[in-house]
């Protein structure tokens, strides 16, 4: 037997996915709790131990295997398969040599990207946007992420930022402070993390029903203004603009035949969609006629689809 299984491993603040992939498809798949604030080392064992269950269970022997990829949140080296910058969660993982862990628990190789890209390889890969050269994805909701194929090429950029920081592009120079540090990033405006800024900028929201409503989500958004609240209409106009500008500086910058956008958000694909490609008609410079905008395939899924790619594509 060819080895043709390779391990895929997305790791999120709450969850890590673990998946066996095949042929550009997850054959086996499970979850374990991150416990992202006790580190990345502490879990490794755990991860093993999740791994090879699944090899057990699909009767993959080691043998069979061609490798590990992993996507994570940060700013990552995939040429060394390391973390350089990480937010927060799991501080240890940029001490961590993961290529030696996988070399020693399973004899194979790693590899290691960031997850916005992660998610953009997989769907370019496998779903919405397969066969194109040029593609944006983003990824709306809980942030602003983003990620670029450039004439068949996965844009690391040389400090591997390329692509990726979409979400502070700088939409308003005088707007809300990002979590960055940064004053008028478009993710600021447009996120879930800072929802309730965005709505109290909003005339009208103070008195209103959505007030006692607080953390906002975007469900709760749209849900409301899909029911005519007005003034859950405005938030959600209001960032569904914010991610309008977004789009419309990637593609400035990349150029791309496609825009996959992906997040939870897209639950709601039939209002943001139109509405993002009628706002984008507004923008100059180029026809946005020639765009497709399009929803992810696999939104809960593209980032460990795409370990597979990695492992068979190395850098
Ligand atoms: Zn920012």
């Amino acid at each position: 037997m060819m080895k043709m299984n390779v391990i895929g491993l997305d790791i999120g603040g709450t969850i890590i996915k673990i998946g066996i992939i095949r042929s550009g498809e997850i054959i086996a798949e499970t979850t374990i709790d991150a416990i992202s604030g006790k580190g990345l080392k502490g879990r490794l064992p755990a991860i093993e131990q999740a791994v090879n269950a699944l090899l057990g269970e699909q009767n993959i022997p080691k043998r069979d295997l061609s490798g590990i990829g992993i996507s994570s949140p940060g700013i990552i080296d995939p040429y060394k398969a390391r973390l350089i910058t990480v937010y927060n969660k799991f501080e240890d993982a940029a001490q961590l040599d993961l290529r030696a862990w996988a070399k020693e628990k399973w004899g194979i190789p790693l590899s290691m990207n960031n997850d916005a890209r992660s998610a953009c390889i997989g769907e370019w890969q496998y779903g919405a946007g397969k066969g194109c050269d040029n593609m944006v994805m983003v990824t709306l909701g809980t942030g602003f992420g983003s990620s670029a194929i450039i004439e068949g090429r996965i844009l690391h950029g040389k400090h591997f930022r390329g692509g990726i920081l979409g979400g502070h592009i700088i939409a308003n120079a005088e707007g809300f402070q990002c979590n960055c540090g940064n004053i008028g990033c478009v993710e600021a405006h447009s996120s879930t993390w800072n929802l309730e800024a965005i709505a109290k900028n909003i005339d009208g929201f103070e008195n209103s029903g959505l007030a006692h409503k607080l953390p906002l989500d975007f469900r709760i958004i749209f849900e409301e203004a899909a029911a005519g609240n007005k003034i859950a209409i405005k938030i959600r106009n209001y960032c569904m603009d914010y991610w309008a500008v977004g789009i419309a500086n990637l593609i400035y910058a990349y150029d791309p035949e496609r825009v996959v956008i992906g997040g939870g958000v897209m639950k709601s694909a039939d209002v943001i969609i139109p509405y993002i490609q009628k706002k984008l008609k507004g923008f100059g410079w180029i026809d946005f006629d020639e765009i497709d905008i399009v929803k992810a395939k696999y939104p809960n899924s593209a980032a460990l689809l795409s370990a597979e790619y990695l492992i068979n594509n190395p850098v």
